[in-house]
């Protein structure tokens, strides 16, 4: 059903502090509503229809969302031998997970193989060979690497090759029995250009049009992950990520439409969560420096890893935000230096705001539990609770 806008939002946050007020949970720990994480796989695979959505693991790996997402009808994507038990333990079938890692031992492929896995991806001859021997006749897809773009977090190198050597691994691919499935790459997370997809989706269609001449088919392109969600800053709407992956993908491939295959790991659980926190400490440098220090139980060791250069930026709630407010530089609780959460992003918390006074970080449902330490300092890893 529609919604006024908002109106889901207000509700996830009435429901994660309905939750907060009643079991008082010790902190830090996330919050997950499992409501909005339902909304927003059913905003993406609407918006994109007839689209495969496999949603990305890592961003988090809760079982109680991997199985209300498996309940929804989402695939997944996974980069994992634990990942891929995680998934079919929640009730996905083995045809809906892809392994999607380029970057994976011998072992690990013939442990998914043995669970019915059967669609890999893969950037190198070493991989490719190792799928066909331990994982005969499976599906793969050959990463390509994006140019550098608009995204917070481009992933540069590490994965992908380029176009001209997919082209050879997916001949290759092909004589060794293996199913040439088609192009994937990920366009950079936290892609906030509705465009940032649109040269590599050119690269795809180039390596498919060239095999295609030659009498290999490929059925299909992965658009990897890169929806953006919202943080202090607001992205442009789903619907012009959608249009625009759509245009591309129709002025690129034409009348050969491909199978498409996307994988969104941030856009589906970062809206869903809540960090609740406690001040720990706040304090002053000198007498001449108005802003203060407010150290937090909750750092980049316990879940804000992606604060890291200060490239996400999570909107603050506390319980007294009505008073008057001044600037902070926000820290997080441990002995080490990099763990100071924001000292150039402008942030301004209540002046009366001290130790015991909760502080909520907003759109922490994503890339936060996942990343926090089992235990640096002694800071345990970031609890989860899940609402619905
Ligand atoms: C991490 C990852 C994703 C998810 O990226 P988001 O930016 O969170 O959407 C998708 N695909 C692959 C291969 C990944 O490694």
């Amino acid at each position: 059903m529609p919604r006024p806008a908002g109106t889901g939002r207000e509700e996830a946050q009435a429901r994660i502090r309905r939750f907060l007020d009643r079991e008082r949970p010790a902190t830090p720990c996330l919050v997950i509503d499992l409501e909005t994480v339902r909304e927003r796989y059913a905003a993406i695979a609407s918006a994109l229809p007839g689209v495969g959505v496999f949603y990305a693991v890592k961003a988090n790996p809760e079982p109680e969302v991997v199985a209300l997402l498996a309940t929804e009808g989402c695939s997944f994507d996974v980069a994992s031998p634990a990942e891929i038990d995680l998934c079919l333990a929640q009730g996905a079938p083995a045809e809906r997970i892809s392994y999607s890692n380029p970057i994976k031992k011998a072992a690990d492929i013939a442990y998914a193989h043995g669970r019915g896995v059967r669609l890999f991806v893969s950037d190198s001859e070493q991989d490719v060979r190792a799928i066909a021997e331990h994982a005969p006749g499976s599906s793969v897809l050959l990463r390509i690497f994006v140019e550098a773009n608009r995204s917070t977090y481009p992933f540069g190198k590490k994965f992908g090759c380029d176009p001209e050597m997919a082209t050879d691994l997916l001949r290759s691919a092909s004589r060794m029995g293996l199913r040439a499935l088609g192009v994937a790459f990920h366009a950079g997370s936290q892609q906030l250009d509705p465009n940032g997809w649109d040269g590599a989706i050119a690269d795809a269609a180039a390596v498919t049009a060239k095999l295609r001449a030659e009498g290999l088919e490929l059925s299909t392109v992965n658009l990897g992950g890169g929806l953006p969600s919202a943080y202090l800053d607001e992205p442009p709407p789903l619907a012009e990520f959608a249009a625009a992956i759509t245009a591309s993908i129709a002025r690129h491939f034409g009348d050969h439409a491909p199978r498409v295959m996307i994988e969104p790991g941030r856009a589906v659980v970062a809206e869903s969560g809540v960090i609740r926190s406690e001040v720990v400490l706040v304090s002053r440098k000198s007498y001449s420096d108005e802003r203060r220090w407010v150290y937090l139980d909750v750092g980049r060791y316990g879940g804000l890893a992606e604060t890291e250069g200060e490239a996400i930026a999570y909107p603050l709630r506390t319980g007294k935000d009505d008073g008057p407010r001044g600037p902070v530089v926000l820290a997080g609780p441990t002995c080490d230096a990099d763990d100071v959460l924001y000292q150039r992003t402008v942030y301004e918390l209540p002046l009366d705001l001290t130790a015991g006074d909760h502080v909520d970080l907003l759109g922490t449902g994503a890339y936060t539990s996942s990343y926090s330490s089992v235990a640096f300092n002694g800071f345990g890893p970031l609890a989860t609770h899940c609402v619905r």
